[in-house]
């Protein structure tokens, strides 16, 4: 047996694959079995190279092995690897903090450190309500969202999801969540309704969350500033929290380093993932106000009963440390304009692709759809990822959305590779 028929035999006894039909799995000939990765591209066993077209699930912004992020974790590894955060400080962590208040919107003064995006999102979801429970408004209880967000998979972070394929098994038991349909009249409709429900129910809710300008899992659906401008002053008018879920938008994705920034917004509260440890190591982060951290403060019974044993831990921090340095060193925002030029100019040109019938782009997102069903389940976008692998690039299509979104600092000429891959995939398909 060859290394690539070993390992897959392994696999396919024991191993159970996240969003992926297991009976499919087991009978599909040809997976991909991984080796090693580099910059922007990934090798399988057998010495092929892919382009990496989602930097991991959005993950390795800044491409994978970047020489300075290794070395910062086995530097970090030499000195302490893990210890618990309750009551415990350390500098990796401080130091992150205060570089992380540094960088976020103004008004965001305090971090609360868990796993990944969904903890950082189930963070702010039991922040605000704690918050209101114990500062006279225990009636607030509700969430309000838009149809179509996706703020991960525990079941807080589920709750306040719309993307009803993943929800429906837990519908009975979800908590309570008002959403706002993002149907064909777009968004502009879709923030009237969100406004109108904000205004009729404002007294039982204890937070509205989106995902800034670009909702990414639903199939990169991108929506104007000014619609999240008008959200965030109508929550302050009625006092509501507003989360901003920058898990997928964060770290230069959509262009800025907070998409929240195209909108000149301020949250209350950011959840912050994936890019924010270049996707090497799972931490997270949900930065809150003044208000929100100050409404803690008292008696034991205020404490914020919250916390996952790797809160805080030293070698993400030292790592998302060194993410924000090389940002900063690197240039790596200016840099990614030109990128995101290539990107807007590439998925304009693929609208005349037969059977495209939109397609999109801001910033390192680049999407087009297919005809046809918009069901995340449509089979039609898998025929364009084999042909992609085919040709050397991961693709991971979302039904029949077609993207990438790939790390932050690729190198041009593999982001053109990418490109026409996907351009020649979308034919072939
Ligand atoms: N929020 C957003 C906007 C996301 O895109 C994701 C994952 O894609 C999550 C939350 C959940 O993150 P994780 O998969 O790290 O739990």
């Amino acid at each position: 047996m060859n290394r690539r028929d070993e390992i897959l035999s392994l696999d396919r006894a024991r191993v159970w694959h996240p969003y992926t039909q297991m009976q499919e799995y087991l009978e599909q000939t040809e997976p991909l079995v991984l080796e090693s990765a580099q910059g922007s591209r990934f090798r399988d066993v057998d010495g092929r190279s892919y382009i990496d077209g989602n930097a991991s699930w959005y993950c390795c912004a800044l491409g994978h092995q970047h020489p300075r992020l290794v070395k910062a974790l086995s530097a970090q590894a030499e000195k302490m690897c893990h210890v618990p955060l309750a009551g415990i400080a350390h500098e990796p962590s401080a130091r992150l903090a205060e570089e992380l208040c540094t960088v976020a919107p103004a008004g965001l003064s305090r971090v609360f450190y868990s796993d990944d995006g969904s903890t950082a999102v189930e963070v702010s979801l039991k922040l605000a309500l704690q918050y209101w429970a114990q500062n006279g408004r225990p009636e607030r209880t509700r969430f309000l969202a838009l149809d179509g967000g996706y703020h991960g998979d525990t079941m807080g972070a589920v709750s306040v999801s719309g993307i009803e394929v993943f929800r429906r098994s837990f519908g009975n038991v979800l908590i309570d969540c008002l959403r706002a349909p993002t149907g064909a009249d777009g968004y502009q409709q879709a923030f009237d309704v969100l406004g109108q429900l904000l205004s009729a129910h404002a007294g039982e809710l204890a937070a509205v969350i989106v995902e800034p300008i670009a909702q990414g899992a639903v199939g990169m659906r991108i929506y104007p500033p000014d619609l999240l401008r008008a959200l965030r002053d109508l929550t302050r008018q009625h006092d509501v929290f507003l989360i901003c879920d920058e898990v997928f938008t964060g770290y230069g994705r959509t262009g800025p380093f907070w998409a929240s920034e195209h909108a000149d917004v301020e949250p209350d509260v950011l959840c912050t993932a994936k890019g924010f440890t270049g996707g090497m190591l799972p931490m997270a982060a949900t930065l809150v106000s003044e208000r929100i951290f100050s409404g803690f403060l008292g008696d034991a019974e205020r404490t914020f009963f919250y916390g996952h044993t790797f809160c805080g831990n030293p070698l993400g921090a030292a790592l998302a440390r060194e993410v924000l340095r090389v940002y900063r060193d690197e240039d790596v925002l200016a840099l990614a304009a030109g990128k995101a030029r290539r990107i807007a100019a590439a998925f304009e040109r693929f609208r005349e692709l037969p059977d495209v019938v939109e397609t999109r782009s801001v910033g390192m997102i680049g999407a087009l759809d297919l005809a046809g069903s918009k069901s995340y389940l449509e089979p039609r976008g898998r025929r364009v990822y084999r042909e992609a692998l085919r040709r050397g690039a991961y693709l991971r299509p979302l039904g029949n959305t077609i993207y990438i979104t790939p790390s932050i600092n690729i190198p041009d000429r593999d982001l053109d590779e990418l490109l026409a891959i996907l351009e020649e995939s979308v034919r072939a398909a």
